[in-house]
């Protein structure tokens, strides 16, 4: 395998720079943890850089003709699936997932999302308010100005277009921080950007630590809007520390995805979907199916199936496109995860299958861990409501539709959640009153650009994608024209 280019420095103003205290942190490999890269370290005085730098880009940017912002965000994407293969590589040595679902699947839903966006900058309507007689009035959606968007490490490369995207098509520019674990497709994206014609200081990229950079740039009296994806602990951390300038915050955060299997689903479509719910991509997705729910005439022969096709889930070097597991992404959420199974058993759980590191001594230096499937005792123990952030799945039955609803809300989540059935009007009925922000019925775990895509209660607000991100990334401005309106004299004299 050829190491690919690597761009570590800061992207500030069109310019790969050191970070002006010339710090770096390392960025390893989570296969066999061997070091990746050395990256430059954004502090608090390179955020002011990159804020600097992306407010000196406003107004040009905004003022630009939105089929021409259109028409960059689309050179982009083919930029993008032009570098397919390097992407690729760079996002599966970053985060280890499996090469077969950063090319197949994070590139091409990467390509697809600035698409959808290039084609949005110019829909990005008014309208016109049919108010008193003699007045035009009129709400254009404005940019916001300088956003901040902090990035987490599970996805990096498809979220750098969730919110490059729409920001941009709206005509915001932007500071992004990434996670410190997995910085490289950001950069590599924001060369791509670069080459394609983006004006300087339209995109920049702040690499470094969240208690620094990030905290900063939510802090920053200079910054806008701060879009954030990432665990409910740091957004409240986000919303204190944007109190200062009052600035938006959307917020995309944790959860504990319900996923509820009836006795009339089609069985196998559920056995499979659910895996695909909890294993893809080491279980290491907000909106993963976290809490399988059975209904309890079907339950044993679903876990079966279940437990025979999560045995046969082939672990392994993520860069062999035969590998449908690779590594969690890094030695300390190894550890977290793993460290779940006591808490388990502990609550007198069952661990009815993995729970440890793959024997296989290939993979001893990378961060796996196996396969989990644990039976819950009740739905209030821990590994029921705490999100893990790995393939691990806990089990519950249930005995009917009432218990089972109140079993899915029972959390403080509200992000994804899905549900097997052959039963309309229970599929229906159980969508309108699940606390989600998606749920999806004999299916699990889709999404679309145009497809609004984000959470209640501690999962956060705001949406992502479709009309709902233009909207989160434009402020409404009313305009009243006086066109031939009698206007009552206030004053007269
Ligand atoms: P995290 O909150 O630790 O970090 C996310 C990002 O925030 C990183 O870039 C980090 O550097 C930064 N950060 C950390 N502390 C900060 C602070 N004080 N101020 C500003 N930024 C700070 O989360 P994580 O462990 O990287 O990601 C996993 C979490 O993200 C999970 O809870 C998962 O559910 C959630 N997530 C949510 C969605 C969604 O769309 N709802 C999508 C993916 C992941």
């Amino acid at each position: 395998m050829n190491q690919p280019a690597l761009q570590t420095r800061l992207f500030i103003g069109n310019e790969f720079v050191e970070a002006l205290d010339g710090s770096t942190f390392d960025v390893f490999n989570p296969y066999d943890n061997s070091l990746l890269a050395k990256v430059s370290e954004a502090k608090q005085a390179d955020v002011d850089r990159a804020v600097a730098a992306a407010r000196k880009a406003f107004p040009a940017w905004a003022a630009m003709s939105p089929s021409d912002r259109g028409l960059l965000i689309g050179r982009l994407a083919d930029a993008i699936e032009k570098d397919r293969d390097n992407l690729a590589l760079i996002e599966t040595l970053d985060t280890g997932h499996p090469i077969r679902d950063t090319r197949n699947l994070d590139v091409m839903r990467t390509t697809a999302t600035f698409r959808y966006f290039a084609g949005m900058a110019d829909k990005n309507e008014g309208v016109v308010i049919p108010v008193d007689a003699g007045f035009l009035n009129y709400v254009v959606r404005a940019p916001v100005g300088v956003v901040g968007q902090v990035v987490p490490w599970n996805f990096p490369l498809m979220f750098t277009s969730w919110k490059l995207g729409p920001a941009l098509a709206a005509g915001n520019t932007v500071v992004m921080k990434q996670a410190e674990l997995t910085p490289l497709s950001t950069l590599r994206v924001a060369e791509l950007a670069r080459d394609v014609g983006f004006p300087a200081g339209v995109i920049n990229v702040v690499p470094g630590y969240g208690h620094i950079a990030g905290q900063y740039l939510a802090e920053h009296k200079d910054v806008d809007k701060l879009s954030f994806t990432g665990s409910t602990a740091t957004g409240r951390r986000i919303v204190q520390a944007s109190a200062g300038n009052l600035k938006r915050i959307q917020l995309e955060l944790g959860g504990k995805g319900a996923n509820i299997v009836f006795e009339d689903a089609n069985l196998d479509a559920a056995v499979n979907g659910s895996a695909f719910a909890i294993f893809h991509n080491q279980g290491q997705a907000c909106i993963a199916g976290s809490r399988l729910m059975l209904h309890e005439k079907i339950a044993d022969q679903f876990l079966d199936k279940f437990l025979a096709l999560a045995r046969s889930i082939r672990l392994g070097n993520p860069l062999d496109p035969a590998t449908e597991m690779g590594p969690l992404t890094s030695r300390m959420h190894q550890e977290r995860v793993l460290s779940y199974c006591q808490v388990a058993t502990e609550q007198g759980g069952e661990i009815l299958l993995g729970g440890r590191v793959p024997a296989a001594p290939e993979l001893q230096r990378g961060c796996f861990v196996e396969p989990t499937v644990v039976r819950a005792r009740t739905p209030t123990d821990r590994v029921c409501q705490e999100e893990v952030f790995g393939p691990f799945v806990v089990v519950s039955t249930f005995k009917d539709d009432a218990e089972v609803l109140a079993m899915a809300n029972n959390t403080i989540y509200g992000l994804g959640s899905g549900l097997w059935t052959n039963n309309l009007q229970r599929a229906h009925l159980l969508a309108r009153h699940m606390e989600a922000g998606m749920v999806w019925i004999n299916c699990y775990k889709r999404f679309h650009p145009g497809s609004p895509f984000g959470g209640l209660k501690d999962s956060g607000y705001g949406r992502e994608m479709g009309h709902f991100a233009m909207h989160e990334y434009t402020e409404p401005k009313s305009v009243w024209v006086n066109v031939d309106a009698k206007i009552p004299v206030f004053y007269p004299r």
